[in-house]
């Protein structure tokens, strides 16, 4: 049973993976479906910044694009170029805006800066006025406090007699702080501060939501809508709204099966001491690939407070978690799952339909989001 026999074990290469990921792109256009209908009038557009929240812009892009759809959000210039290879004519929009030196990247692959101060606007105006028109988009901070020009500067900027004609804003956004909390006092207060600016850009698209908002219902929706972490699974945060179809499975390996007797010590620390005689599954990924630390089934001193830790599941039996997570390993607690369920060489789930992500993000003390993005980069990837 513990011991390595080439007879029962038939390594295929994709068997072969210590670790892997199975995304599944066709669950990212479910769910971006799902959020273009529930933005009712306004249109979806897709965020997806850092790889499409850590699972493969290069696959999801031209999924999403064959749905229909042709709004992108990226963070960065370089990200922006990826997606425009497999989103010949969408519109593409780079979140972190312009910086000089990278003016040509937004020319020569069609992006949309968003531009988010007054420095960024006077250095874009200038560029624009030498190079020809090419649209931009402008973020109005409304009271998160992190990117944006203020209400005053922008509804300024829409009534500044001098600005020139190659100028053209096509988008006005700003983005929610609490849009996951909907009691929040703040929620109301941007989309009123958001409503006013918008007035003075008559003609000019809107967009304010993210998941979160696009849940708060048709005053939040404005023109374009802006969904990430729903598309990838995620929760919105909103209670009253489940999250879409799992895109991702993580799992890892069983390279070893142990039995121990009770009183033995297991992992780093020694902390986790079972009273009972146990079977561990030792599992091929570990915190390097961005299985947290904190996930451990013990012994973490951060969060001592908290009995939690992470499970798994195995053929039918969801399995905890034992000791500490190490680098490149993690040990979990199989001796209720009966023999004949479990083998070397078996997968272990560690997020996915049985694990739900945010489920593992709350016994790490974070978010899914950076679970998701923090996925690492020693799985491999399998797009079904
Ligand atoms: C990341 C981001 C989004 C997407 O937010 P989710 O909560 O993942 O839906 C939308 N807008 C801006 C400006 C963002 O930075």
């Amino acid at each position: 049973m513990t011991e390595f026999d080439p007879d029962t074990l038939s390594f295929t290469p994709f068997d072969a993976a210590p670790a892997r990921l199975i995304i599944r792109p066709q669950a990212v256009v479910e769910n971006w479906q799902r959020m273009q209908k529930l933005s009712g009038k306004a249109r979806a557009a897709a965020v997806v910044k850092a790889d499409a929240y850590g699972l493969g812009a290069e696959e999801i892009v031209p999924a999403l694009y064959d749905a229909g759809c042709r709004d992108f959000f990226v963070a960065v210039p370089d990200e922006g170029m990826l997606a425009r290879e497999v989103a010949p004519d969408a519109r593409i929009f780079v979140l972190s805006g312009v910086w000089p030196g990278t003016e040509a990247q937004f020319f020569d692959y069609d992006l949309v800066p968003v531009l988010a101060s007054e420095d960024q606007v006077a250095f874009w105006t200038n560029a624009v006025s030498q190079s020809g028109e090419h649209p931009c988009a402008l973020m109005v901070d409304t009271g998160m406090n992190r990117l944006g020009l203020s209400v005053d500067e922008a509804i300024a900027l829409a009534n500044d007699p001098t600005r020139p004609a190659s100028f053209s804003p096509v988008l006005l956004l700003s983005h929610l702080a609490c849009g996951d909390e909907p009691e929040h006092p703040l929620t109301r207060q941007q989309l009123e501060s958001f409503q006013k600016v918008a007035a003075v850009y008559e003609g000019i698209e809107s967009s304010l939501s993210n998941s979160a908002g696009i849940t708060l219902g048709a005053d939040y929706h404005f023109d374009l809508t802006r969904p990430g972490i729903s598309l990838y699974g995620g929760s919105t945060g909103n209670p009253d709204f489940k999250p879409g179809a799992s895109v991702v499975t993580a799992e890892a390996r069983i390279v070893q099966l142990r039995d121990i007797k009770a009183g033995e010590g297991v992992s780093y620390g020694a902390t986790f001491r079972p009273t009972r005689d146990t079977r561990l599954a030792v599992v091929a990924a570990g915190y390097a690939d961005g299985f947290h630390r904190s996930l451990s089934g013990s012994g973490v001193p951060l969060r001592q407070a908290v009995q939690q830790g992470a499970m798994g599941f195995v053929n039918g039996h969801r399995v905890p978690l034992a000791g500490r997570i190490t680098m490149d390993l993690t040990i979990f607690d199989v001796t209720d799952v009966p023999d004949g369920d479990i083998r070397v060489g078996d997968y272990i789930e560690l997020i996915g339909e049985n694990i739900l992500l945010d489920d593992v993000a709350k016994a790490a003390g974070t978010i899914g989001y950076e679970l998701l993005t923090g996925l690492g980069n020693r799985y491999q990837r399998i797009y079904v």
